[in-house]
């Protein structure tokens, strides 16, 4: 392990997406910092990594601005993925979304700032394409925002943009697309649906889907979003920044085929699962039927090659519940 004297905040960094980043940099051997609040994100994810110098944790809330500068105090680079996910939790709950997803940003945005921090990345979503049924999502043709939730990823675009326009800060938004993968949690209403899928198989309990299932989205495995972000991090391209990038793999699975694909590779460790009926049930509000990303800006800009398809993310996510949650 090199020594390495770069020093990241991660935000959110107790959560699914922020302690992968976590897990990766420290083995990278940089310095991080972890602020988190554990609103949705848990100890466990992080305990491991207590035990190591490079490490730090500060608990705390990003709707704080005392924090949030005390946060980026010797930072050079910050992942903000602080923030409260779910269409269903903001169309429950518009204020507090609103609350830590706007206000939070804007306050995270400001220490930034002031700290001189090298580059600011952050937790986008590909919610931001809204109604547009344009197909594949390509970074500069969105629709109206269709929930609470997208609203306010889309307000952080145009906040960092305004903070890079006005004050000469560089900032770089990364679209997530329905990430999946290890530490993502299954529990509670608001679980994404892979890990709550992944649960209730191997507790024998069917599925239900929303819709008939042929809504499709493009699933992508959390390693091909840790390279996003390392190379938005590291990226010396002048034209790279101050933009925001689609992160996905750049396929669409259907939700039926997803469950089938679940059900074949966890009937490897429990050959019952393969027999367990799916349910439907109605749509969802506020759920797009499709969802499929244009991944050429990244490529060209970034040289993003994402090294993790849906079928071979899903084999390791699913390995992983088997070996961590049974
Ligand atoms: P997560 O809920 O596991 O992680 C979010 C983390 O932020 C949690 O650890 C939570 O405790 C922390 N947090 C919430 N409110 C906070 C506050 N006020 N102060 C400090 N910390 C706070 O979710 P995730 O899936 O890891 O998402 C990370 C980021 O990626 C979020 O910004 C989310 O909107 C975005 N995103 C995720 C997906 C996805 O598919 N998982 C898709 C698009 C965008």
């Amino acid at each position: 392990m090199t020594n390495n004297n770069t020093s990241i905040l991660i935000t959110g960094g107790a959560g699914f997406i922020g302690s992968n980043l976590c897990d990766y940099f420290l083995a990278k051997a940089y310095k991080v910092t972890c602020l988190d609040n554990f609103a949705t994100g848990h100890r466990h994810n992080i305990e491991a990594f207590f035990s190591n110098p490079n490490f730090t944790l500060l608990e705390g809330d990003i709707r704080d601005p005392q924090t949030c500068a005390k946060a980026v105090k010797n930072i050079d680079y910050v992942l903000h993925q602080a923030a409260l996910g779910s269409v269903p939790r903001s169309i429950q709950d518009p204020f507090t979304t609103n609350e830590v997803n706007i206000t939070g940003f804007m306050n995270m945005l400001i220490a930034s700032r002031d700290a001189g921090v090298k580059r600011f990345i952050y937790a986008a979503s590909s919610s931001t394409y809204g109604d547009s049924e344009n197909l594949p999502k390509v970074e500069d043709i969105i629709g109206k925002p269709l929930s609470p939730y997208a609203i306010t990823k889309y307000v952080n675009e145009l906040y960092a943009e305004i903070f890079s326009k006005t004050y000469g800060m560089e900032t770089i938004g990364l679209r997530y697309f329905n990430v999946f993968g290890r530490r993502q949690d299954p529990n509670g209403a608001y679980a994404a649906v892979i890990p709550k899928f992944v649960m209730q198989l191997m507790q024998h309990e069917s599925p239900v889907i929303n819709g008939d299932g042929n809504y499709s989205r493009d699933f992508t495995y959390i390693d091909n979003v840790i390279q996003m972000n390392e190379l938005a991090m590291i990226s010396d391209n002048p034209a790279a920044v101050n933009t925001v990038y689609n992160t996905a793999f750049g396929d669409r699975t259907t939700l039926n085929e997803m469950v089938s694909y679940l059900k074949t590779y966890l009937s490897e460790f429990d050959s019952e699962i393969a027999e367990i009926p799916v349910i439907h049930g109605p749509n969802r509000a506020g759920d797009i039927p499709h969802s499929l990303a244009s991944i050429e800006k990244a490529k060209k800009l970034l040289n993003y090659n994402p090294k993790f398809p849906f079928q071979d993310g899903l084999k390791e996510a699913v390995k992983w519940y088997w070996e961590n949650l049974k």
